[in-house]
């Protein structure tokens, strides 16, 4: 294997994948690394109904298709986990298990990561606790769950789960949504979600796995909920703790001019990791192919 690309992205969510797929397509030699499963946070989105030119796809679907794109444009994609970047100077250079890989060009494609409540749910993990309704919704099939969250993500999950469970309870902080007002009016209208708005979770409550939750409503007692399952939906950090010397706002997010170079030459980012308006997936692809189409003006100039 060549160890040394044109092009070396990080991350095999919308963004990376989009990028590898315009890369190629211009014909740079590209790899991606990818610490885990391809496909991001959108693989975990059970369906996804705002991808144009679909009328409705689960996530699993749509990022294997587009990772068969980058492939068969000529990406090739390593599952390893960065240990060491080297991103300031040429070639750079990005360490893993499977070996170190160059390259003249990185772009940046890590994501978010799913926030915690800070309340020591993680002993929870994997025994009644989950951050992903389309992996772990069919585990409880006719039982009651609980989703914590006001955004897309915890409205999405809150109707998958109405399907398979005989009740979920939306657990929001607020009054109002942050998530899409037509997402929003779905979940008021299905008669197996009940809403316990202005209220936070203080605790999970269970010996071996969940049992219940503590809700705190505003200006009202605690009482305890009980519950199968729960279901985090309460927002992403971005993925950038490894990215030593790359420009960071101050919640994390990634700065980057008008052609996605962050403050180090020949560094890209691009997705949901990056400081931006509106991370979808849309904007996730459309960071992808700006990205790469700005390397390969760039790379085929020399
Ligand atoms: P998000 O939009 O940031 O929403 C996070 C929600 O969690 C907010 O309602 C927030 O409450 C709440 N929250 C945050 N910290 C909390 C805490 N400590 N305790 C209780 N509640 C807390 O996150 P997201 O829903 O994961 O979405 C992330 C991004 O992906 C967004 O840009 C979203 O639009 C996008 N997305 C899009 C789609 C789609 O278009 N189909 C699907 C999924 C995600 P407040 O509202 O009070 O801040």
């Amino acid at each position: 294997m060549d160890r040394h690309t044109d092009v070396l992205i990080l991350g095999a969510g919308p963004a990376g994948l989009t990028a590898a797929l315009y890369a190629a397509r211009a014909g740079l030699s590209v790899r991606i690394l990818e610490r885990s499963m391809p496909g991001g946070q959108a693989a975990l989105t059970p369906d996804i109904e705002n991808y144009p030119g679909l009328l409705s796809v689960d996530g699993v679907t749509l990022t294997q298709t587009m990772l068969k794109s980058a492939e068969s444009a000529g990406a090739e994609l390593v599952i390893a986990s960065p240990t060491d970047l080297s991103l300031g100077g040429s070639p750079k250079t990005v360490k893993t298990e499977a070996g170190t890989f160059s390259a003249d060009f990185v772009i940046l494609c890590t994501g978010c990561t799913p926030r915690g409540l800070g309340i020591g749910e993680e002993r929870f993990i994997g025994r009644g606790l989950s951050y992903c309704a389309a992996c772990d919704g069919a585990l409880y099939k006719g039982r009651r769950v609980a989703v914590v969250g006001g955004g897309n993500t915890a409205l999405e999950d809150a109707l998958y789960l109405s399907k398979l469970c005989e009740k979920v309870t939306l657990i929001h902080r607020r009054d109002r949504f942050r998530g899409a007002a037509a997402l929003a009016d779905r979940v008021r209208a299905v008669p197996n979600i009940e809403l316990q708005m202005e209220s936070r979770v203080i605790a999970i409550e269970g010996a071996a796995r969940v049992e219940g939750l503590t809700v705190q409503p505003e200006g009202r007692p605690a009482f305890t909920l009980p519950a199968d399952g729960v279901f985090l939906a309460v927002g992403q950090i971005p993925a950038t703790a490894d990215l030593l010397g790359v420009a960071l706002d101050e919640q994390g997010y990634v700065l980057t001019d008008g052609h996605l170079q962050t403050n180090l030459p020949g560094v890209y980012a691009a997705g949901d990791l990056r400081q931006k308006q509106l991370r979808q997936i849309v904007t996730a692809c459309a960071d992808g192919a700006l990205a790469a189409e700005t390397v390969a003006a760039l790379k085929n100039a020399y």
